[in-house]
């Protein structure tokens, strides 16, 4: 099985993607809001604002950015946020 490496846009660890994967070798990006401290046509500094990107992201990496839970099935979904997880 051939594997392609691709980096995380994060952490820098490789991110494996197989064969099976590779079909679709954009399945490893995610679109995630980001908070942004610059103006992106030039890198000056601005007040904060989110910008939504799509980049390439490990597991773990993803895993640390997603702190918005959820239950559900059929389309029926609650969300929670990971500090009301002790309350269920
Ligand atoms: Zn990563």
């Amino acid at each position: 099985m051939t594997k392609t490496s691709i980096i995380c846009d994060i952490c820098g660890n490789e991110i494996s993607v197989s064969d099976k994967n590779s079909a679709n070798p954009q399945n490893h990006k995610v679109t995630v809001p980001v908070i942004f401290h610059t103006n992106q046509e030039d890198g000056r500094p601005v007040e904060p604002y989110v910008s939504f990107e799509s980049i390439d992201i490990c597991n773990e990496c993803l895993m640390r950015l997603t702190n918005l839970h959820a239950d559900g099935c059929q389309g029926y979904n609650e969300y929670f946020w990971d500090t009301e997880i002790d309350k269920i």
